[in-house]
């Protein structure tokens, strides 16, 4: 098990409606080599990326009769930047633009509703937020089974740069 630390940090990705890619399965795999690339933009420095595989789990929560999830975690490790609001905001710019990519439009959801993409802000070490934008750790990380499998998975993985 690869531990935890203070510049540890972490992504919930989901997706659970087509994108212009495919199937959610199809626009995670599509994400992933996206993801590093911002994430090597936003830090400015070689990453080391340990990823979950992709889990096929049931909705919780939005309206009734939502199609099924495919949930992923990348958990982020040999960050120099300390965890900062600033840098925090930024990343959390570079994931929406992302959504957006893939085809995201919040204009036309519900709470929870059906999406083509949602990337979450888990942690990044031990920075806490309570920025409009922001909150950090993610309040529901630990009441999601659909969260906390992939990252579990994420921590026993392999790396890769
Ligand atoms: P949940 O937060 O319960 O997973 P959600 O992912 O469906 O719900 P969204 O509609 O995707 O929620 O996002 C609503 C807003 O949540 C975003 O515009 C963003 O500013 C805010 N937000 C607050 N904290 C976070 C975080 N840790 N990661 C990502 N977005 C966050
Ligand atoms: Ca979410
Ligand atoms: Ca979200
Ligand atoms: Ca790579």
């Amino acid at each position: 098990m690869h531990p935890i630390d203070d510049t540890s940090l972490a992504v919930a990705l989901g997706a659970n409606r087509p994108s212009a890619v495919g199937s959610p399965r199809a626009t995670l795999l599509a994400v992933q080599p996206q993801l590093e690339a911002r994430l090597r933009a936003w830090a400015t420095q070689e990453l080391v990326y340990r990823w979950s595989s992709l889990h096929d789990t049931a909705p919780v929560g939005g309206p009734p009769d939502q199609p099924p999830y495919c949930n992923a975690v990348l958990l982020v490790q040999g960050l120099k930047t300390p965890p900062s609001e600033s840098a925090a905001l930024q990343l959390l710019d570079a994931l929406q633009g992302l959504e957006q990519e893939f085809g995201r439009d919040r204009s036309h959801e519900q709470r929870w509703g059906p999406r083509s993409l949602d990337l979450d802000l888990l942690f990044w070490g031990e920075l806490r937020l309570e920025h409009p934008r922001l909150l950090l750790p993610h309040p529901r990380l630990h009441l999601r089974t659909f969260v906390l499998a992939p990252l579990l998975q994420a921590m026993q993985g392999s790396a890769s740069r």
